[in-house]
């Protein structure tokens, strides 16, 4: 991609009415654009590293054969008022309006009720299960404060999954295999070795077991206890239920990046979502709700790992592998001649960013860390003069020279120390 083909540009200075740094830097970088508080827009950067999240979501969906689809973002209110979740006493967080003729309606905050009503028309025997689906889709809640940039939106992007199983061993089977495929989904994000899986209460989805993934992160709003002895993980709420003195555990702040919930036959059965089982008896289908916060994630990325240059991107959701910073100071110079050869020939090969605007080299430089790309293919006239250029490794700073022959090897090199 060349970068005079983009329309975004970086700013001078952080956004003064951002309180999160996460927001802040994306704002600054020209990823992210704040409509307005918890409401964010993906400019093209930036919703490059949302398909990466996205992508390596759908994958460890699919590896548990989760069948991708969209449900709608308007919603009934019948459905929610079936299970008692339309009231604004039970679930706080609603944005909800009416049709021109009074009807009232709900912006999807969650999807378990619409999904399960749908399912009616294709749940009939034991045969039709177990179903697992999933979608990436926006969600709306009408948070009380939403300070933390795009870690609390009031527009967000959820990755849910929804399991509709014949019996709780079955369930069981894949709750555990999704606890997995979570952790999986964390790792080759880059936030492997910080996400604990922590026993949580229901709050306002179930009264069963859930667990949240939580990620150590100091701009998150959650607090978990780590018990190492026993290998297991408290959040708050469980806590306060739990009889162990947390005074002996390890406390740390962090941003809940998944929530997973067992409901069993209740919702179904109170929904009319039922199944005739192999005795042919009647039976409420087993339901579970997987949810990933993706712009969440994106957000703990940037908390993690931005520095005081800018951002810093593991390789598998940066925007790009590789920049070409090419400090040219004229059209048709070596070193723009040069750039250009090396575009074309990485171009097909790698996902990559090619700096060709006129510019101050300082200003291109400082873009580029601000950018966060995990390597940098530096182009300049003193390095050029001797047949070389500089690769960059922006996670951790370091600068090498290699001739121009084996720009290719020299990255393949620098790209094994990446995270
Ligand atoms: P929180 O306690 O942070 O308000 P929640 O428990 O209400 O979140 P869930 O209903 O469990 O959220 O949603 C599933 C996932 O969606 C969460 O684990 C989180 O990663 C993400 N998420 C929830 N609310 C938001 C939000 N306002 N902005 C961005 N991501 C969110
Ligand atoms: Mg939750």
């Amino acid at each position: 991609m060349r970068h005079t083909n983009i329309f975004t540009k970086t700013r001078k200075e952080s956004p003064k009415d951002e309180l999160a740094k996460n927001a802040q830097i994306l704002i600054k970088a020209g990823f992210v654009h704040k409509e307005m508080a918890g409401v964010y827009a993906y400019m093209p950067f930036g919703l490059k590293v949302l398909e990466n999240i996205k992508k390596i979501a759908r994958d460890e969906m699919s590896k548990v054969s989760g069948q991708e689809m969209i449900m709608a973002s308007l919603q009934k209110k019948e459905i929610w008022e079936s299970t008692d979740r339309w009231d604004d006493k039970n679930v706080d967080i609603w944005f909800k309006s009416q049709l021109k003729n009074g009807t009232d309606i709900g912006f999807a905050w969650s999807h378990e009720e619409p999904i399960t009503e749908m399912m009616k028309n294709f749940i009939v025997s034991y045969k039709d299960l177990p179903i697992y689906t999933y979608q990436f889709q926006t969600k709306m809640r009408n948070e009380l404060r939403a300070k933390s940039g795009i870690m609390r939106g009031r527009e967000f992007l959820m990755k849910d999954l929804y399991s509709y199983s014949s019996s709780d061993e079955e369930h069981e089977t894949f709750y555990h295999n999704m606890i997995t495929a979570y952790l999986s989904f964390y790792k080759r994000c880059g936030l492997g070795d910080d996400t604990y899986v922590t026993v949580a209460a229901g709050g306002v989805f179930t009264k069963n077991i859930s667990h949240e993934f939580q990620t150590i992160c100091d701009a998150g709003e959650d607090i978990i206890y780590i018990d190492r002895e026993n290998n297991i993980v408290y959040n708050e709420e469980a806590i306060d239920a739990s009889l162990v003195d947390k005074n002996k555990l390890e406390k740390h702040k962090t941003a809940e990046v998944g929530n997973i919930f067992s409901f069993g036959g209740e919702k179904c059965e109170r929904m009319g979502l039922l199944f005739m089982d192999k005795d042919g008896e009647k039976k409420p289908v087993i339901l579970g709700s997987y949810g990933i916060g993706i712009t969440r994630v994106m957000g703990v990325i940037v908390e993690k790992y931005a520095d005081e240059k800018g951002l810093v991107w593991p390789k598998n959701i940066s925007p790009f592998d590789i920049e070409i910073v090419s400090l040219f100071k004229e059209e048709g110079d070596n070193v723009h001649k040069e750039s250009e050869k090396i575009h074309n020939n990485l171009k097909d090969k790698y996902e990559v960013l090619y700096d060709d605007r006129l510019m101050p080299i300082v200003a291109k430089m400082q873009d580029a860390d601000l950018y966060g790309v995990p390597l940098q293919i530096i182009i300049g006239e003193k390095t050029l003069d001797k047949d070389m250029v500089q690769i960059k490794n922006r996670q951790n700073g370091e600068v090498v020279e290699v001739g121009l022959m084996d720009v290719e090897k020299g990255l393949e090199e620098m790209g094994r120390g990446l995270f």
